[in-house]
């Protein structure tokens, strides 16, 4: 079995804002700053807006997450740009935009998400948005390097709902399926016919297919079948197979 899993940050949920906690020694921890929305990220929701995206959860999730975090310091600047930015590995930070479009497309029109898997955890950032939207999350990352970082920075935040596993995304994983969304964040020649296995009845999965042309592919599963519906050109990096050491 080639999935390692950690339960990233077992813990406490976010404590209000502003609230501040003595920790161990004289240092004195604001916990909760973090998910108040600055200036740059508020643009960048508004922006997000204006494209389009119209589904309020999803918006007030981009609002909570602060994606500088998700970054290296050099590029702390341009964190509210709606660009994707290196995170090493030659893999990338998601484009905000992208990553709204593709949890609305997954969302139920009213509730809550139950149980999500995300495949391509990168630096983490979506699965935190993910965290505000849904109940579980689960995302699974090939390079080693970058599961590491992702915990690292998931932790920091104390996101009770998120568990990330090390292994190949191409068998999704089948330990906590069913899920009632799969959101893949890299490109795949075609639909990961292991990941459709694990939808619910009535979930949805959305990928990016394809080689240098992807499309995002919105597929739902019904009881008599799978339902495609093809979205906007995209460009991810690839979906690879096998681990990253
Ligand atoms: N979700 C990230 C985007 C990461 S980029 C964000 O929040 O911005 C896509 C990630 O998919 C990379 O880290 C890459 O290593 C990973 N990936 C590619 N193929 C994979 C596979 N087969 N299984 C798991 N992760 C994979």
């Amino acid at each position: 079995m080639s999935t390692a899993w950690g339960v990233s940050m077992p813990g406490l949920a976010p404590k209000p804002a502003g609230r501040a906690t003595a920790a161990r020694g004289a240092a004195v921890l604001h916990e909760g700053d973090w998910a108040v929305p600055t200036a740059p990220r508020l643009n960048l929701v508004r922006r997000l807006r204006e494209q389009g995206i119209g589904a309020e959860p999803v918006l007030a999730a981009l609002a909570r997450i602060p994606r500088e975090r998700f970054v290296d310091e050099a590029l702390w600047s341009r964190a509210y740009e709606d660009t994707a930015l290196p995170i090493g590995h030659s893999q990338t930070i998601s484009q905000p935009f992208v990553v709204a479009r593709m949890i609305a497309a997954v969302l139920p029109a009213r509730g809550r998400l139950k149980r999500v898997l995300e495949v391509g955890t990168g630096c983490g950032y979506q699965a935190a948005v993910l965290a505000q939207v849904a109940e579980e999350v689960y995302s699974i990352e090939r390079i080693r390097a970058l599961y590491d970082k992702a915990r690292a920075n998931l932790r920091a935040l104390r996101l009770p709902n998120v568990r990330l596993a090390f292994g190949d995304g191409y068998a999704g994983l089948p330990e906590a399926a069913p899920f009632d969304a799969i959101v893949v964040a890299a490109a795949a020649p075609a639909l990961p016919e292991a990941l459709l296995k694990q939808l619910t009845r009535g979930g949805k999965l959305i990928a990016p297919v394809g080689a240098d042309e992807q499309q995002l592919l919105l597929v739902e599963r019904r009881v008599a079948g799978f339902i495609e519906t093809r979205l906007d050109l995209v460009r991810f990096v690839p979906m690879l197979p096998g681990l990253a050491k």
